[in-house]
């Protein structure tokens, strides 16, 4: 079997969903279940509508409900015809009456939880899901619903819930595997999942992929596709460099370490159920389908150049702690860990000196309050509009001298923080958001002007 994973542009509208619906069609045979995101923008807008609820602006929450009310029956009207759409009208118009009671109830509290944050949010998959499955029934494929919900089973950490794999290998071994068993498309809704007692739970933004990845690692798939807006995974992202070239083929270290760093075609927790099984991931156009897009694979072959592609995280902080008494006082960096840790806030890059530790994070964590208590243990500065930047290719544990390279490409940029990553194959650095789009292009035209035809297109 496979794993066919279409991102929000690929399910945005009508036109797009007829598209998946023809790809789909074409791999029967391989036994594809079918993990949707919900339609593009769509999670953004029912987070904004739970925060509107959240501040008692029920009146502003419940006319964005009324416009994905709309979007939502056109798209499947337009899919489906009058006399099909029928069919789906009740189900899609009582997820919308319960979307509706829920932003009462919110607006009446007050208050805007992660648990029902999470609960909104899943709206998007769940509609999405049931128009792509009638699309597919429309056209004669024996397609079904299955809810996410009764299939990934995590922990209760709203808005970014862990999987537990054994519950969730049990649960798609009883829910999915019958339905592939008897020839059927098991179409699911990515990023939404449910603790064991059946609360609602998001697994992070963007985390369809690694939806996608679940299923195929617990189902032994033979591949599992991400189904995009781009030709593939690009040696950086084609909207900051329109030089931007596809990568042929590359490595799970390598595609993991640019999911991390900011590459957002890839959520960066879809590798690891694929290293893990040994299942290769491709990335692929669903414009474009007869792109081969770019395979992420265990083996791949020797590349002239040194680096695959440029990575870029925006809206980083960073961090700086420093004290005098950290002058050879151990326990001082654990107790600033520690800090960290309670606040659940994850750091990305880190350098020190003898008095002093940087450190970055992303600037929508709660780093006033984290702040507060690292204040306890010495001085501290934040200072947000950040961006890092990663080069990544195996080839860096190879060639020495890179570093210089590429730091006297860029002898008039501020840079902030550099870190030769201790996977050996990314070279960080955080500069100012602004400076991004000339550093990027600029090391762009100096390390990818000349690719080789064996690993780039
Ligand atoms: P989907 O909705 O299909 O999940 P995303 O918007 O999450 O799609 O990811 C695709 C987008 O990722 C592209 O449109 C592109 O702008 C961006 N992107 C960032 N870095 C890269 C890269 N290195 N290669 C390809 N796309 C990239
Ligand atoms: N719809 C979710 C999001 O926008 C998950 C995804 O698309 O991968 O974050
Ligand atoms: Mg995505």
């Amino acid at each position: 079997m496979i794993v066919m994973k279409f991102g929000g542009t690929s399910v945005g509208d009508g036109e797009s969903i007829k598209r998946v619906v023809k790809i789909v069609g074409d791999r029967l045979q391989l036994k594809p279940v079918v993990v949707v995101s919900a339609m593009a923008r769509v999670t953004d807008q029912l987070l904004t509508l739970g925060r509107a609820a959240g501040a008692g602006e029920r009146d502003e929450a419940l006319n964005i409900s009324r416009s994905l009310r709309e979007r939502h029956y056109n798209t499947a009207g337009e899919l489906l015809g009058t006399a099909l759409f029928s069919g789906l009208h009740g189900d899609l118009g009582a997820d919308f009456e319960a979307l509706d009671e829920l932003i009462r109830g919110i607006s009446a509290v007050g208050e805007l939880t992660p648990r029902t944050s999470d609960h909104i949010a899943s709206f998007g998959e769940i509609l999405s899901s049931k128009i792509v499955c009638a699309a597919l029934c429309a056209h004669h494929i024996d397609a079904e619903v299955v809810d996410a919900r009764q299939c990934i089973v995590t922990d209760n950490t709203f808005t970014r819930a862990t999987p537990l794999w054994d519950e969730i290998n049990r649960q798609l071994g009883v829910r999915i595997q019958p339905l592939l068993d008897a020839g059927r498309v098991p179409v699911m809704g990515g990023f939404v999942g449910a603790t064991k007692t059946g609360i609602t739970t998001t697994i992070g933004r963007g985390g369809s992929d690694f939806s996608a990845a679940i299923v195929g690692s617990g189902l032994g798939a033979q591949r599992i596709e991400i189904w995009t807006d781009v030709d593939g995974m690009m040696t950086t992202d084609p909207n900051l460099c329109g030089d931007a070239r596809r990568i042929k083929v590359i490595s799970f270290d390598e595609a993991a370490e640019l999911a991390y760093f900011g590459a957002k075609v890839l959520h960066p927790a879809t590798v690891l159920p694929a290293i893990q099984k040994n299942i290769p991931v491709q990335v692929l156009n669903s414009r474009n389908p007869a792109c081969e897009g770019t395979l992420i694979t265990a083996r791949t072959p020797r590349c002239k150049n040194v680096f695959k592609a440029i990575a870029v995280k925006k809206g980083i902080t960073i961090v700086d702690v420093t004290a005098p008494r950290m002058l050879l006082a151990h326990g001082f960096l654990r107790a600033i860990f520690e800090a960290f840790d309670r606040h659940r806030v994850p750091v990305d890059v880190v350098s020190t000196s003898e008095v002093s530790v940087s450190l970055t994070v992303d600037s929508n964590e709660s780093i006033p309050a984290l702040a507060a208590d690292l204040a306890k243990l010495a001085d501290v500065k934040y200072e947000g509009r950040k961006a890092i930047v990663c080069l990544v290719g195996e080839n860096l544990r190879q060639v020495p001298g890179i570093a210089g390279r590429v730091f006297s490409e860029l002898s008039d940029v501020n840079i902030r923080m550099i870190s030769q990553g201790a996977s050996e194959i990314n070279l960080t650095f955080v500069i100012e958001e602004d400076a991004v789009p000339g550093v990027v292009q600029r090391l762009h035209k100096a390390f990818f002007s000349d690719l080789d035809p064996a690993v780039f297109d």
